[in-house]
């Protein structure tokens, strides 16, 4: 399949073309791995200010642009695609060392054995190990 430009990606979404969310898409797709808030407003300074990356960042998880991921350290971490929901599932790998977080494609989801009458809505899985770089 090929790639999406940001273009194709804001026209799909029916979000208006703005440089800034263009400059935003292209960033997440250059990365391999999940950026932090600070990461985002380091890499983008030139281009937009606090409350902008703020404001387009909710409005890109909210349309399914990106998608949040939570590990353990407190500060959340946004990658690009889909949420893994239910038909998308993939996992994603925390490095002990140094706390990137990578989306890691391919995975059969777990079918917990949740008690009767309790309904599962999404699993999230976090593998824990080391990177490449590490
Ligand atoms: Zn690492
Ligand atoms: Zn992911």
């Amino acid at each position: 399949m090929e790639k999406e430009s940001s273009i194709q990606v804001l026209e799909r979404k029916g979000l208006k073309k703005t440089k800034v969310r263009m400059a935003l898409i292209q960033h997440f797709m250059m990365m391999n791995h999940a950026q932090s808030y600070n990461d985002l407003q380091e890499a983008l300074s030139n281009e937009l200010d606090k409350s902008t990356l703020y404001r387009n960042l909710t409005n890109f998880e909210k349309v399914g642009i990106i998608h949040r991921i939570n590990d353990d350290t407190g500060v959340s971490k946004y990658a690009f695609g889909e949420p893994p929901i239910h038909g998308n599932e993939h996992a994603h790998f925390v490095c002990e060392d140094c706390e990137t977080v990578y989306c890691v494609e391919e995975l059969v989801p777990l079918q917990p054995n949740v008690p009767k009458g309790f309904k599962t809505k999404k699993v999230q899985t976090i593998i824990r190990g080391t990177c490449a770089d590490c």
